[in-house]
């Protein structure tokens, strides 16, 4: 048949999870924690169950849910959405971004996404009828050449896409970023899309800057958050997103005939869980002590980490080690030395040379050690 996304094969986390099972490798690649959840959390969705809340939820959310995200947001970014208006449960992040472009993407538009890019917005976006427009972000530091955004703006461009903490990076937006996102988004009426999955996962103290931040990138803005990442359930498939009331009616006619809705007792259970406590200021730091002891693993070897400052990723160059490209490399310490990792290059449009690879950390310590261990042994 004539396909719709004709370059578009098994994703590499589905590959590298596969053969790391397959070679009995530890699994370092795709993103997702190995560790338990909160038992607490487990019991909310069981009581929801118990009592009954099985049916189909209402489509925009579970209203209790809805009501806690915008207290969420008001604690966070210091506003209050409204719950009714302003938010949306969608079937993980990944949803929310599908429903945003499709909803704002039109045949012959535009939109600029930077690269190493999370793999599913490419395939959105043509879907849309629309046209990537890649731009590398600077290596190794991975932030945003800004004089280029600006340069590769045209009459068609409908949105940007922005990603922190960045995934594969670990890159996180500053200040300025948002100032140059506001100034752009006015200037050109350009819509921002910010995946913000792991804004929780941010580490020295550092502030997660959203869009939600900036008052004057409300009309322009959609952000979208996963509580798959942020209460390590990426199985359970429930995120959300935060726009104007405007757009929010036209998001939500396109949810309405993606998934109608999403889990009600996985909803429930969240919402019950989130009013009983601080469950964020935690996160961080656990994480942080995570990619501190991969850190310390590869200390002193020729693997050279970049800098991490979110996400549970850290991206390693192997520059010093071998001249083989990443994605060769990947499979060949998969094989070899049984540990599995993510080819950046795979993150871009035109394949990049960058000697990197990248390692998931959220992992129970035993893990990492393990991991690092190995990829230690031959390479030291
Ligand atoms: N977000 C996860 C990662 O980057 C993968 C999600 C998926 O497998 N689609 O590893």
């Amino acid at each position: 048949i004539s396909s719709k996304l004709p370059d578009v094969g098994t994703s590499i986390f589905t590959v590298m999870s596969k053969l790391a099972l397959d070679e009995g490798a530890v699994n370092l690649s795709q993103g997702f924690p190995d560790f338990p959840i909160s038992e607490e959390l487990a019991e909310e969705v069981m009581k929801a169950m118990k009592a009954g809340l099985n049916q189909y939820a209402p489509m925009p959310g579970y209203p209790p849910l809805l009501k806690a995200i915008s207290e969420k947001v008001q604690h966070t970014f210091g506003w209050t959405p409204d719950p009714a208006t302003e938010v949306m449960v969608t079937a993980g992040a990944t949803e929310s971004i599908v429903c945003a472009i499709l909803t704002l993407v039109k045949e012959g538009d535009e939109v600029i996404v930077f690269e190493p890019a999370y793999d599913s917005y490419q395939p959105c976006i043509a879907l849309a009828g629309g046209t990537m427009v890649p731009i590398p972000l600077n290596f190794p530091d991975y932030s945003i050449p800004w004089d280029q955004v600006e340069d590769s703006i045209t009459s068609r461009t409908r949105m940007i896409v922005v990603n922190t903490p960045h995934n594969p990076s670990g890159a996180i937006l500053a200040e300025s970023d948002l100032e140059q996102l506001e100034r752009l988004a006015h200037k050109h009426g350009i819509y921002i899309l910010g995946d913000e999955a792991y804004e929780h996962i941010i580490f020295e103290g550092k502030k997660h800057h959203s869009l939600l931040s900036r008052p004057s990138l409300k009309p322009w803005a959609i952000a979208v958050f996963s509580f798959g990442k942020t209460f390590h359930v990426t199985g359970w498939k429930i995120g959300y997103m935060v726009t104007h009331p405007e757009l929010m009616v036209e998001m939500k006619k396109v949810h309405q005939f993606l998934t109608f809705s999403v889990s009600t007792p996985m909803q429930a259970g969240i919402a019950a869980y989130l009013s009983s406590g601080d469950h964020y200021s935690g996160i961080g730091p656990m994480f942080q002590k995570k990619r501190d002891l991969f850190l310390d693993c590869i200390k002193g070897t020729d693997w050279k980490p970049l800098a991490s400052h979110g996400t549970y990723f850290q991206v390693v160059s192997y520059d010093e080690i071998t001249k083989e490209n990443d994605y060769d490399l990947a499979i060949r310490l998969t094989k070899e030395m049984k540990v599995a990792s993510i080819p950046v290059s795979v993150f871009y449009h035109n394949r990049t040379d960058h000697k990197v690879l990248r390692f998931c950390f959220a992992k129970q310590d035993e893990t990492i050690i393990q991991g690092a261990e190995k990829l230690c042994r031959i390479l030291k």
